[in-house]
């Protein structure tokens, strides 16, 4: 990928733990790297094909003058999300932010941090089978929506389907939403979770009734496991109330493990919970 590069922008601000940091303020350094394609832009010579990097940097001065925090870390974060966000053409960006007086009894340099950040594709499957499940449901959508950090590009219609699993409990609504999202995989996990919480759902039985359930089913095209998640969601291709909504928007997204469809899958799958063309809700 091509690459715009912005090396050193000098910019007074307010940021760190201390006080009297807050308060009196220093130079801080920002390296960018913004990664899009710049072919069109070469070609043509034009700049409304490229990014201007006089605008970008306007962008940092002003979202560093904007709010004091206290960590480099929150400054880098708030600014390469503020970039991405401000252009669709910026794919990914590397952010340092470097701080060469920093509070360090000792002779050093500078002190910095780098993150790199882009936009992720992530599948979120909602469940409920108690309450008001089509409001909680709506509610969970929208609450995912309103996250900073996120953005719901579609989601299916709502279905009904028989429970899985041991536990005698009411019918299932399910479905799944497309999420463009910032966070990394944990982070999106932990706000799910948030939203999980909000709706009320409590913990007890496994695989027993939720207010509402939300679980990543695919998150790019990535394969993670860690002692808290698994992407792709482990039993994601067992699941007709997974797939089914899955295929209705996204039939050939590949699973990244099985390398199969996700049309495939769902004409694999022999258990079948949706109750047949059942289908109730809203949709995009
Ligand atoms: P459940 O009760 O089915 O929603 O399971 C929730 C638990 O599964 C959480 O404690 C998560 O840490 C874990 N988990 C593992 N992989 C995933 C995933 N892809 N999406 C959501 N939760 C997951």
């Amino acid at each position: 990928m091509d690459e715009i590069r912005i090396d050193n922008l000098k910019v007074y601000a307010y940021h760190g733990v201390l006080e009297k940091e807050r308060k009196d303020g220093q130079f801080f350094y920002i390296n960018a790297v913004l990664s899009l394609n710049l072919q069109r832009a070469g070609i043509l010579d034009d700049l409304n094909a490229s990014v201007s990097y006089a605008d970008v940097c306007e962008w940092i001065i002003e979202m560093m003058q904007e709010k004091k925090c206290l960590l480099i870390e929150a400054v880098a974060e708030k600014i390469a999300i503020g970039i991405l966000k401000r252009s669709e053409q910026i794919m990914a960006i590397t952010l340092e932010v470097r701080k060469p007086e920093a509070p360090i009894d000792a002779e050093f340099e500078s002190v910095s941090v780098c993150i790199h950040r882009k936009r992720h594709t992530a599948y979120v499957a909602f469940g409920s089978n108690e309450g008001d499940s089509i409001n909680l449901i709506e509610t969970g959508i929208a609450a995912l929506d309103h996250d900073p950090m996120c953005r719901v590009v579609k989601f299916s219609e709502i279905y009904r389907s028989i429970p899985y699993g041991e536990v005698k409990q009411n019918d299932f609504y399910n479905g799944i939403m497309e999420v463009e999202t910032y966070y990394e995989p944990e982070e999106l996990l932990r706000m799910l979770q948030v939203i999980e919480n909000e709706q009320g759902r409590v913990r007890t039985v496994h695989w027993g009734p939720r207010t509402l359930d939300l679980d990543i089913i695919f998150y790019d095209n990535l394969v993670y496991d860690s002692k808290t998640l698994q992407i792709p969601h482990p039993d994601a291709h067992n699941r007709d109330f997974v797939l089914a909504p899955m295929n209705s928007l996204e039939p050939n997204y590949r699973h990244p493990l099985l390398h199969l469809t996700v049309a495939e899958m769902l004409a694999n799958i022999t258990d079948t919970y949706v109750l047949s063309e059942t289908k109730s809700g809203s949709s995009n």
